[in-house]
């Protein structure tokens, strides 16, 4: 049988997090060794309402992995939260897997390194649904053939970064395929700012941010004659569970880095 892949998890108290606490509590194989958050040190999770574990808190990320040595950090909280949790987790041998995103290109260049030297596996997941992954890679296939293509995403008003961790992912997948073009009429002037979406890599995204809403993105390609739209929605924050499941069970077999869940599926 294979060992039990402990795992603590930052920010329990969260949307995320809570999905997270009962996905880790009811999988096979997995242990729930502790959780980090900024409140109620040394206390149990039981002692929150609507936690059931005896899962101790920790409000320091270094105190929690000397003292439990959990093979897995699962970090649900904030960007700049999730890249110090990340750092102190492969300082003291534990595999982080991030949820949050928003880390500056030398942000993720250090905890590349580290992972490296450390040869710890490390996941830093833009998104965790499986169907939002299979919309990038189909919108990557779409862009060899449609050069025309815009982003929209959309979350709920809560949401801290935009455009969203996926939204420039998808740019990034799509501009690997796609033949440089200018979109648009040459003429075309904004006479309300930001009317025309942000640019990355000359591929438009428009963020919409709204209560109500949970994730969701529509890649749009236009051709002559045709449109196409491929789309993802996340409707509750169970949709991203499959994805932290397999994260875990992945990171334990990796000596480096791996940004984007769409690096451990075909
Ligand atoms: P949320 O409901 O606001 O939860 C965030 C939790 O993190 C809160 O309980 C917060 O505590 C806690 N927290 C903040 N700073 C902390 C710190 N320094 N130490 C410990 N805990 C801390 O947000 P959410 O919707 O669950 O999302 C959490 C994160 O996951 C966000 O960054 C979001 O963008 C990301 N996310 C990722 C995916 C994905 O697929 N990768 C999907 C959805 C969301 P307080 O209540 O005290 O503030």
């Amino acid at each position: 049988m294979n060992k039990e892949i402990s795992v603590v998890i930052a920010g329990p108290r969260g949307k995320m997090g809570r999905e997270a606490v009962k996905m880790v509590e009811g999988t096979e194989g997995f242990t729930l060794a502790a959780v980090i958050d900024r409140k109620f040190d040394g206390q149990k999770l039981s002692d929150i309402e609507g936690f059931s574990s005896d899962a101790i808190i920790y409000t320091n990320a270094e105190h929690c992995f000397t003292s439990v040595k959990p093979a897995v950090l699962v970090d649900l909280t904030t960007p700049e939260t999730g890249y110090t949790h990340a750092k102190a987790a492969l300082m003291n041998d534990v595999r982080p897997v991030i949820g949050t995103t928003g880390f500056s290109s030398q942000e993720l260049e250090e905890l590349k390194e580290l992972s490296r030297d450390k040869k710890l596996g490390t996941i830093i997941a833009p998104n965790f649904a499986i169907g939002a992954i299979l919309m990038m890679k189909f919108s990557q296939i779409a862009a060899k053939y449609f050069e025309d293509v815009e982003i929209i995403e959309m979350h709920h008003d809560q949401k801290l970064d935009a455009p969203s961790g996926t939204g420039l992912k998808t740019a990034e997948m799509i501009k690997e395929q796609r033949k440089n073009k200018q979109q648009g009429h040459p003429d075309e002037k904004e006479t309300v700012t930001g009317a025309r979406g942000g640019e990355v890599d000359g591929i438009r995204i428009h963020s919409v941010r709204l209560p109500g809403l949970v994730a969701h993105q529509q890649v749009m390609f236009g051709g002559d004659g045709q449109l196409l739209t491929i789309k993802h929605d996340s409707h509750d924050r169970g949709s991203f569970m499959t994805g932290v499941k397999l994260c875990i069970e992945s990171v334990m077999d990796l000596e480096e880095l791996v940004y984007g869940v769409e690096n451990l599926i075909d």
